[in-house]
């Protein structure tokens, strides 16, 4: 375990003093028993949409917790994972003063957040395995480094860090170490929510627009110890989790086997595209894939990129990452939309 790690000391002072927003529906939670609701200056006439949705989500959090395995209380929902990775930042990083760790290529919002916030964004490549280097990132590391972003499955190189080098973080950093895991449900490592209990500066983020094909309704989830969750649930916008948004969830999580079978196959069609893709003159290296898509270095990114353009066919190009020269990457689609890729990579080999 972390010798010390210290939250109180980590949260940013004025999120500290600050009390949070008291809507009409955390006033009166007593919902069931009462009739009538003249607090919200709600228009009264019913449409099913009239009603401010509830602030904490109780039956979709119920409905995850059950599902998961977590209690409610370390539970946190966003408006897709991006508002549950500001909410961090907003939690524990000073303007000016702190700064945090990404280990790029890696999603590119950790960067955006930091620039937004105005924290420095200490860059530790990953070395050329696409591993972390553990030596750089405790080099870096300074008194005012709040997070490490650790995105596993990794997006875009699509494989997941060794599990010993994330724990040795989670042991050795008095930060957070911030999990992102968009994509652990294509993973065939488990989820570090299960270790939540033996790691209190553990944050795990999940979200339901990738696996869970709902990436319209923007509902994101974060899964912490009960204290994380509940600085974050103080600054949280009242009603950040529309209606429609959780309803529409609740109905996704009420048939998690329709979820696997979509899982299932995406990973088959995943082997079979891999396949291919080793087999195509154009193409040097197929990264192996820990995820829903494929990472590839082909001979001339930008041109193959457009060339697929002209085929109809959106991939997206990421030679301008460090460690991806070259690189294309290939979310893994229908068999119909692989078969289509596939063969627009033959085609222009050959020209
Ligand atoms: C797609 C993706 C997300 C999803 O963000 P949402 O805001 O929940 O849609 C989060 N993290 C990574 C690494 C992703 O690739």
């Amino acid at each position: 375990m972390t010798t010390d790690f210290n939250l109180n000391e980590l949260v940013r002072d004025n999120v500290k003093a600050m009390k949070p927003y008291s809507s009409a529906r955390d006033e009166f939670k007593a919902i069931d028993g009462a009739q009538v609701f003249l607090d919200a200056n709600e228009n009264p006439f019913e449409n099913g949409l009239n009603r401010y949705p509830d602030p904490q989500q109780g039956q979709l959090k119920a409905a995850l917790s059950k599902l998961k395995n977590i209690a409610v209380e370390h539970i946190l929902l966003g408006n897709g994972s991006d508002e549950v990775l500001d909410l961090i930042f907003r939690a524990f990083c000073e303007p000016n003063k702190d700064n945090i760790i990404s280990v790029p290529p890696t999603y590119g919002m950790y960067g955006v957040l930091a620039n937004l916030n105005a924290i420095e964004n200490r860059e530790i490549p990953l070395d050329p395995d696409f591993e972390l280097d553990l030596d750089n990132i405790s080099r870096a590391t300074s008194t005012h480094t709040k997070l490490i972003f650790i995105c596993a499955p990794n997006n875009p190189t699509a494989n997941t860090f060794a599990p010993n080098a994330i724990e040795n973080l989670l042991k050795t950093f008095n930060g957070i170490v911030v999990i992102d895991e968009a994509y652990i449900d294509f993973s065939k490592h488990k989820s570090w929510t299960s270790r939540l209990e033996d790691f209190p500066n553990l944050i795990v983020t999940q979200t339901l627009s990738k696996a869970y094909g709902m990436a319209g309704i923007r509902l994101g989830i974060c899964y912490a110890s009960a204290e994380i969750i509940a600085i974050l649930n103080k600054i949280k916008p009242p009603y950040n989790i529309n209606e429609l948004t959780q309803q529409k969830a609740l109905e996704r999580l009420s048939h998690p086997e329709k979820v696997t079978e979509e899982i299932q196959k995406i990973l088959k069609q995943r082997t079979w595209l891999i396949s291919k893709l080793k087999q195509n003159t154009i193409i040097e290296t197929v990264y192996p894939s820990d995820a829903n898509f494929v990472l590839a270095k082909v001979d001339d990114a930008n041109k193959r990129y457009d060339q697929l353009i002209t085929q109809g066919i959106v991939v997206r190009n990421r030679s301008n990452q460090p460690g991806c020269e070259n690189c294309l990457r290939f979310t893994v689609g229908t068999q119909f939309e692989n078969i289509k890729l596939v063969k627009a990579l033959e085609d222009i080999a050959v020209i």
